[in-house]
């Protein structure tokens, strides 16, 4: 097998034994971007001499790992795939960068992903779709899907991604990886250009859930300079990656598997609540009821969040600058007019639209408070599911990866392909996605598994378990 197609945990374990060197594994992965990215786009930039392992000291994780372009590294241009970023080149390290470094990770690129993660599959990118390794005329999901399909091609052997509402387990089932997003303050934000900063993630995405146990390890833990985030231990989490789930009570919300949910994905989750049963694992059947405003609610909150966000980008302190032609009103209000309207694309100033009407006056209450209190009712009904049960299985997403184009122009269609992935930012608790089978079209199916706050290592222990009595995770992209 060529190291690329390895995981992180099998390449240091070869590198231990001296059978390979960092070197070995960053010139595998580095000729897997010149024969595949041409066709996958995953990333957006390269940058290999930057990239070279330095060090081969023991403990430390000379692994070839993808950025998305949200993520600050200092000095290298980051655009959140937006014209309006171009040229812009933080001054400093998100924290999350900061550590990979110490762990001795090589960032060799920056992913593709949509406009400020402003979508589910990467087509808002100005830069142009991915393609999802599964069939290139599909996407990868989004709003990471350059993260998903640069592990998907074995293009990287980690990546890192933001999940607002979903954009990290959705492209992970889209492209058949494991993807996690953690519970909110897990992982520092400090250095992740915000989209709604009530609930972005950085999580991990890789080839299994091994890896994803590692990756954690590396990026979670507290952080003076992101006040959310939470000063809690972090443990080892690949301690609990035990096949043993005897006495687990897993809990199967009804409203997840109504109208609208692809059959194929039924079936898959379904043989899978089969598998885990004899692992020991009890199932029932549970009500979620605030589930159906999920959505809405989600799209109140986060384009609010965003609106405000994005108000910073004015052609002063951040990337790019424009003029009009010809003067219309005064110097700098035409300046900001002429930056905002080239600098972003249709989604994000739909975005900041909406955002911006459910914040005015006279509609604030009618729209924003009430979805703050909903989205408490949200976060109550899964208070209470936990409060007698291990953790929630459902699909992670209604639907396989769909054609490139056929959601573009339909924005409200792409928001539902989220419907089962935004209430868990909503509330805050973490969640996976593990590849749990394959449509007959050969499109990878996405299994989610959501536990309480900070009950990481209860997803782990029943991914891995999952994982291991399966051989989904080990089958390989075509790339055509
Ligand atoms: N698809 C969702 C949206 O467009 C979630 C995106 C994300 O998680 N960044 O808002």
């Amino acid at each position: 097998m060529n190291l690329n197609e390895s995981t992180a945990h099998e390449l240091l374990g070869l590198i231990k034994e001296k059978k390979t060197t960092p070197e070995a594994v960053h010139i595998s992965v580095k000729k897997a971007i010149e024969l595949h990215d041409p066709k996958v786009k995953a990333y957006v930039r390269v940058d290999h001499d930057k990239a070279r392992p330095t060090s081969r000291a023991n403990g430390k994780f000379p692994i070839p790992i993808a950025i998305k372009d949200n993520i600050c590294i200092k000095g290298r241009e980051v655009t959140c795939c937006s014209r309006i970023l171009e040229g812009f080149k933080p001054p400093y390290n998100a924290t999350v960068i900061e550590k990979i470094l110490e762990a001795e990770g090589i960032l060799i690129g920056q992913a593709n992903m949509d406009e400020f993660a402003f979508g589910s599959s990467t087509e808002n990118s100005v830069f142009g779709p991915t393609r999802n390794p599964w069939n290139t005329k599909c996407v990868p999901g989004g709003s990471s899907g350059g993260s998903a399909a640069a592990v998907a091609a074995h293009e990287a052997i980690w990546a890192l991604g933001s999940d607002t509402g979903g954009s990290i387990r959705q492209p992970a089932s889209f492209c058949g990886i494991v993807g996690l997003k953690p519970t909110y303050g897990r992982v520092s934000r400090y250095g992740l250009i915000a989209f709604a900063s009530s609930l972005d993630q950085i999580g991990p995405l890789t080839k299994d859930v091994t890896d994803n146990a590692l990756l954690l390890n590396i990026i979670a833990g507290h952080d003076h300079r992101d006040s959310t985030s939470v000063n809690v231990p972090v443990p080892d989490y690949t301690k609990s990656l035990t096949k043993d789930l005897k006495g687990l009570k897993i809990g199967i919300p009804k409203e997840y598997f109504i109208e609208g949910l692809d059959p194929e994905v039924k079936f898959a989750i379904t043989a899978a609540i089969e598998l885990l049963k004899k692992s020991g694992v009890t199932f029932k059947e549970i009500s979620l009821p605030h589930t159906e405003y999920a959505v809405a609610t989600y799209y109140i909150l986060a384009t609010a969040e965003a609106s405000s966000n994005l108000a910073r980008f004015d052609g002063v302190q951040f990337g790019q600058r424009f003029q009009p032609a010809a003067p219309r009103k005064t110097p700098i209000v035409d300046m900001y007019e002429e930056t905002r309207d080239r600098g972003f694309g249709k989604e994000a100033k739909r975005r900041i639209l909406l955002g911006t009407y459910s914040l005015s006056s006279g509609y604030y209450e009618a729209y924003y408070l009430r979805a703050q209190k909903v989205r408490t009712l949200i976060k109550n009904d899964f208070d209470l599911a936990f409060s007698e049960l291990d953790a929630i299985l459902t699909p992670t997403s209604p639907t396989t990866a769909f054609k490139i184009g056929e959601k573009s122009d339909n924005p409200l269609a792409m928001y539902l392909s989220d419907i089962y992935t935004i209430s868990a930012n909503l509330a805050g608790i973490p969640a996976i996605s593990i590849p749990c089978g394959f449509s007959k079209d050969g499109l990878p199916i996405g299994l989610q598994i959501l536990a309480k706050p900070f009950a990481e290592e209860m997803i782990f222990r029943i991914a891995y378990s999952y994982e291991q009595s399966t051989d989904w995770y080990k089958r390989k992209a075509p790339l055509n």
